[in-house]
């Protein structure tokens, strides 16, 4: 398959609210309780055929980085698709999102797709997630992405988190493939200089 093909996918927020957790649940189909926080750099491949062509989606998780506020450039370039994880028992990790997410959009521009999970469902109770509400609605109604409460534990909603980020980043490439108006007849794929062209565009998702 050429490299046109494939695609780069980052997981982004702080450390310990369960990004490992997240994408081996969603690509081993497990959850590993004494999992240590990330010592080495993994990266996850899946094949995935979308209006009949192949594509090679490459998730990329941080080597633990993010603890020391480390993640150099080359995590983002050409990054198309972002999951940003917080931890729902833990209200700070999502004010910390809005700068992951800001972080994102410098790196590799502002129509980059996202969605935010709220992760560790399984440890809420419904007190706990009517106040989270209050706090995520309007972030991200302003920023116009997704959000899905997941638990990398249970596996609730990761399938479904992982594939509405897909779809949406599929349909904007095939647009893009096809002369949509959206990248300006641009391949999405090459979107390292996506930074200076949409700096005032909104979300994409
Ligand atoms: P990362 O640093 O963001 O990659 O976080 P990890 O995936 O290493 O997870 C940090 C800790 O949270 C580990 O002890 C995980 O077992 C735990 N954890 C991750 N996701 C969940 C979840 O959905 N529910 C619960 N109860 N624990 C989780
Ligand atoms: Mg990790």
């Amino acid at each position: 398959m050429s490299d046109e093909n494939a695609l780069k996918f980052v997981i982004l927020g702080e450390g310990r609210v369960g990004k490992t957790s997240i994408l081996s649940r969603y690509f081993n189909k497990k959850f590993d309780d004494s999992e240590q926080s990330t010592i080495n750099p993994s990266f996850y491949k899946k094949k995935e055929n979308f209006q009949g062509k192949n594509y090679d989606l490459n998730f990329w998780d941080t080597a633990g980085q993010e603890q020391f506020n480390a993640i150099n450039t080359m995590y983002y370039t050409g990054a198309v698709g972002a999951i940003l994880v917080y931890d729902v028992t833990i209200g700070e990790t999502f004010e910390k999102v809005k700068n992951w997410v800001n972080t994102l959009k410098e790196a590799v521009g502002n129509d980059i797709c996202f969605v935010i999970a709220g992760n560790k469902f399984d440890l809420t109770n419904k007190d706990m997630i009517n106040k989270n509400n209050e706090l995520v609605d309007a972030y991200c109604k302003q920023q116009n992405c997704k959000h899905f409460y997941t638990s990398a534990k249970s596996g609730y909603n990761v399938e479904e988190a992982f594939s509405d980020l897909i779809k949406t980043v599929l349909n904007k490439v095939c647009s893009s493939n096809s002369g949509s108006k959206n990248t300006r007849g641009r391949k999405l794929k090459i979107n390292e200089d996506n930074k200076n062209k949409s700096k005032d565009k909104k979300g994409c998702c």
